[in-house]
Parts: C-alpha cells; structure tokens; sequence
C-alpha cells in the first residue's frame, strides 16, 4: 500500500474502515467515510471534542459535535490515549485558520456521526504521541508501543522495499531464493557457535548457521547456477555497541562466474536499492587494494567522504636519532601521521586523543603544531632536526597552523588500525562529513591468510573456502579472490570466489592448520560434494540490517530491526535468555552448571 495516499484496497466492504487515515484526502469532501485507529490525543475545546486517530498511515483529526451526534460526542468525551476506536462520519474542510500544513489531512477533518470504542488502553508506560527521548531498555520492553510512535516504522518500510527491490532484481537475473537449514552443523565464518540440543539424538548438537556458506556452495555443486536468500544468520559473539546475535544478510551465489560477474550483479541490486531510499549512484564503483585502503586510511573499509588520510613519514625519519623512531623503524615498524589541519586542541584535548589512540592498541600519540618559522610547537621537536621537521611538514602538506598526530609502532597494522580509528573521530569531532554524500567502494586483492600470533597460525581473513590467488607455498604473500563491499566507512558486505577442487580445498586447510580428520568432521560433506563436480562459483553476502541502518540515516541498527536484542543481547521484550523447566534440561540429555535462576 502506499500509506499516504491510497485507499484501502479491499474485496469487501470491511467492518472497520473503508480508508487508511491519510487515504481520506482522496476523498470528495461531504463524503461519508469510516476509519479505525488509536486515539492519538484528545483535546476538548468549545463543547467540541477532538481525537487525533492515528493508523499505520497517519492521522486525521475527528471533530465530534455534541448538536451533530450526541451520542458519539459523550463516548469520545470518555476516551484516553490509545483507545482504540473506530469513526464513521463526514469529510469537511477545516476553516483556513485551522489548516494543519504539518500533517497530510490537516486541511480536513472528519466530522463524527458514530464512534464504536473496540478497545481501551491503560496509561501507557511512555507518551506515544510524543518524540521526546525515551530510555531506549523501556522502549524495547514494549516495543509494540514503540512501534506506534514514529520512529521506527519509516525504517521497516524502507527494510521492505529494499527486500522487494532486491527479490525483483535477482529474479530479473534469472536467481532463484532458496531457502537452506535453521538446525545445522556449525559453518566456519569465525565466530562462536549458538547451540541446539537435540532431544531425539542424544548428546547431539545443532548450531545455528553463521550464514548459508556450505549450503549454497552446495547449491552450486547441485547445479541451482544463481541462488539467494534473505537470510537469518547467528554468532554468539562478544557484542559490541551495534551487534545483533542474530542479524539478516542478503546472501547470493552464482556459478561459471569471476570476480567481476558478482561484483557486476551486486552493483546492480545495490544501485536499484539505494534508488528506494533516495540515493542516487553512478555504476561501476571505484575500487581499492587492500594495501591501499590500510595504508591511507588505516582500514580495509574506509570511508572516503572526508581527506585525513594517513601518511608514512618512515623515509622522513629513517636516520633520526629520536630513540623512539629510531628503534621502532630499526626494528621493522613504521611512523605516520594524520594533518588535522588548523584546529583549536588544548593539552586536555591532546591528552583525550593520547588515550583514544592507546584505547586502539597504540603506545601514545606524537602531537606537533606547525608555528610561523616552520618549526613545531611539540615535546618531541628538541630531539628532531631542522631538516628532518621540513622535510615531515612537507611529507605531510601541511601549513602553519595545522596539528600533525602521529604514532609509532613496530606494528604496521597497529599504527594504521589507531590512526584509522583516530581519522574517524578526528572527522565526527571537527564535522567533516558531508551530510547527506555517500561513498561506495569495493576493496580488492586481499591477502588470503593473517598470522594469528596467539595460536601462532595462519589463519584465514576471510573463510576457508575462498579462492586463493598466487602461490600456495608462499602463504605469507598469498593472495585471496575476495572482495568486500563498503559505503561510508562500513562494510556493509563481502564474498569471493570459492575453491571448487577438493585438492586446492584441502591444501588451504592443510595451511591453517586443519587436520583431514578435523576438515572430515567439520566439512567433510563439502569435501565430498567437491568430487563430484563443482563449477566455478562465487558469490557475497551483504548485511541487511547494517545497510538499511545507513540508507534510513538511523542511529542504530536496532532502529532497523522490529525487535532487536539490547546491546547485552537480551530480549528485554520476552525476556530472553530466560531459565527453562529442570524437565525440558533433563529430556535434551544436558546438566546445567549454572546457578538456577528463577527468571
Ligand atoms: N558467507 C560469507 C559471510 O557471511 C559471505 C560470502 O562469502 O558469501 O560473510
């Protein structure tokens, strides 16, 4: 339906309404309408009393005249906010003075000749006629009021019709959605599992899908050539501030394909998509390597709507004999720095920066402002040459006035990863986002593998089953096909080009470290699947949830999502995670070692 201005499409006359609120402006005035909703306020004014009834479309304002309905004028002098009443009376134009520009139907008004009150409502617990700031625990715990008020449901109209966009646009693309297993064996996409005991088989397990990976590869092995899935995804993981344990991705995979071809149709979807919200994109997308987007933006998803970008000052300060510098470039690490142009940073302000920085793993923050006679205003200035500061100023293009930060590490990817995090506040900080400009970017050519010095392994950066590029005895230079997908600093997706021979599969688990029998008890399904016959496949997933958060310009992801879990991952809603009955525990064949807990 088109909420603002349709009328109720129905086969029959319905007891209730003949039109949505705002549909009442397709209506001839004099006309005899009914319309049902919530009593959205009250107010009684001259011996008149007007309800404001509110439905999923909007409001119209109902007058009731003592002297035109009687009846009906006493009943709406007993309502309360979010009764819910249904209206039958006479469309009439507001006098000029009353006109409401503010609302659709505010040149008219329905004046009342019956009023049927369906159903009362007790005080609710937050004023729903109001936008003011409600503790967001309260507002989940009766999302259903929530849901009334205006904020949320513009986001789940824009959620539908960018899932009708996207159903539309594959299908015009010959895919077919598929739906794969809720109850499955683990899927290794990194994160912790979400368990189901089962009851019939005991001592085993379900695990919730991390995404449909296997399964649509094994799509692609059963000759589906393009398939996708809006589907529901779940990973226990810590949860950070915008993290749902269960999210929804588009997800898609195709056969007989190459980068390009995925990239292709993704820029398709992703173009008509964008279009529902307002943003307009001109394909193809720029593109970046990996090493690129780390080196200058200090992030493998950067956002390229502002500058800040990073800059190597190694060669600048590879004879200095500032100690610092010294033993970080001697021993293999690196030094950059961000210009944060002219800004006003007193000492506190630096020192907040200082413990943002280490907050991302760096030692400390090097600060230098750049003074009239070219020299830096710094603690470090005494200990550097004339010429090694020239010749940072000019690294770094910056003019007097400009503060320069830096970081050294012995780690590149920790300098880049602080600096990353600092380029993106410094922006937030100082407004340098350009309201309402988006920016698309594929990153591309990603290594295959990442040392993890903790396990002292390689492990993959993004899943086992992406195709590797290059020379796979060499894994520390090993490339990988995979590609991601990002707009305004967020990743809002990524895939690859997958292994399709049994014997590349199985020499990539060899490298990080999965024995056969661990593969054959993890896999060992794929493994077979990959003798029979798999085409070149590849595919991506993007997630929904992050993706109509930016396009609705939403605060949160949990303002995207009907009812979402608290940042804690419960459900204050339901109250889940809750206990269950010693009974239910006993029949899935489990022993608790949790304290019990009555909830
Ligand atoms: N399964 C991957 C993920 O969930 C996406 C893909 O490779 O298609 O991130």
């Amino acid at each position: 339906m088109n909420d603002r201005h349709e009328v109720l499409g129905q086969p029959r006359k319905n007891a209730y309404r003949d039109t949505w609120a705002t549909g009442a402006i397709e209506q001839p005035i004099g006309k005899e309408i009914q319309v049902s909703g919530w009593a959205h306020r009250r107010r009684d004014h001259g011996g008149l009393v007007f309800i404001d009834l509110r439905d999923r479309s909007g409001i119209i304002q109902i007058v009731f005249h003592p002297d035109v309905a009687a009846a009906a004028h006493e009943a709406a002098g007993t309502l309360r906010a979010e009764d819910v009443i249904s209206v039958k009376g006479k469309l009439i134009k507001r006098d000029e003075a009353v006109v409401n520009l503010a609302i659709p139907t505010g040149h008219l008004e329905l004046q009342a000749s019956e009023i049927e009150i369906l159903a009362r409502s007790e005080t609710p617990p937050f004023q729903v006629d109001e936008d003011g700031h409600v503790d967001e625990a309260l507002r989940l715990k009766h999302r259903y009021l929530d849901l009334r008020r205006g904020t949320i449901t513009p986001n789940l109209k824009l959620r539908h019709r960018v899932t009708q966009t996207i159903r539309r646009v594959l299908d015009e693309h010959d895919f077919l959605e598929v739906e794969t297993p809720n109850l499955t064996r683990p899927t290794p996409e990194g994160a912790r599992d979400y368990l189901v005991p089962s009851r019939v088989k005991p001592g085993g397990w379900y695990a919730l899908p991390q995404s449909p990976q296997l399964y649509k590869q094994l799509l692609m092995v059963g000759g589906l050539e393009r398939y996708f899935q809006i589907a529901r995804c779940f990973r226990d993981e810590d949860l950070r501030a915008d993290r749902q344990p269960e999210f929804t991705q588009l997800d898609l995979e195709m056969s007989f394909v190459e980068e390009e071809d995925v990239i292709a149709i993704t820029e398709a979807v992703l173009k008509e998509v964008l279009a529902d919200a307002g943003i307009f994109v001109e394909t193809p997308f720029q593109r970046m390597c990996y090493d690129e987007a780390m080196g200058r933006f200090g992030k493998d998803a950067p956002d390229l709507r502002y500058g800040l970008e990073i800059q190597n000052l190694d060669e600048v300060f590879a004879a200095s004999e500032f100690k610092v510098f010294n033993s970080v470039l001697t021993g293999g690490g690196t030094v950059r720095a961000i210009n944060a142009g002219k800004r006003e940073l007193s000492r506190a302000d630096l020192d907040e920066l200082t413990e943002f920085v280490k907050g991302h793993g760096a030692g400390g923050l090097v600060w230098a402002f750049v003074e009239e006679d070219g020299g830096w205003r710094s603690p470090i200035a005494k200990f550097l040459s004339a010429e090694e500061i020239a010749a940072a100023t000019a690294a770094m293009g910056a003019e007097v006035g400009d503060v320069i930060l830096a970081v050294a590490d012995a780690k590149k990817n920790t300098a880049a990863g602080a600096l990353g995090a600092l380029r993106e506040r410094l922006a937030r900080q100082f407004d340098l986002i350009p309201f309402g400009e988006h920016r698309l970017v594929w990153i591309v050519k990603f290594p295959m593998l990442e040392f993890d010095d903790d396990a002292q392994a390689w492990t993959p950066l993004h899943h086992p089953f992406t195709a590797p590029d290059g020379d796979l005895n060499d894994p520390a230079n090993l490339g990988s096909r995979a590609y991601d997908i990002v707009m305004d600093g967020w990743e809002i997706g990524g895939g690859s080009i997958r292994i399709n021979t049994v014997e590349v599969q199985e020499k990539i688990l060899d490298i990080i470290g999965i024995d056969r029998a661990e593969a054959e008890e993890r896999f060992g399904f794929l493994l077979e699947a990959l003798k029979y016959g798999a085409p070149p496949h590849g595919g991506l997933a993007i997630g929904l949830d992050r993706l109509v958060t930016l396009l609705a310009g939403a605060e949160s992801i949990r303002d995207v999502i009907a009812f979402p879990k608290s940042a804690t991952g419960a459900d204050p809603l339901t109250g889940a995670p809750a206990g269950v009955d010693e009974q239910q525990i006993r029949d899935l064949h489990i022993v608790s070692t949790a304290p019990r807990t009555d909830d």
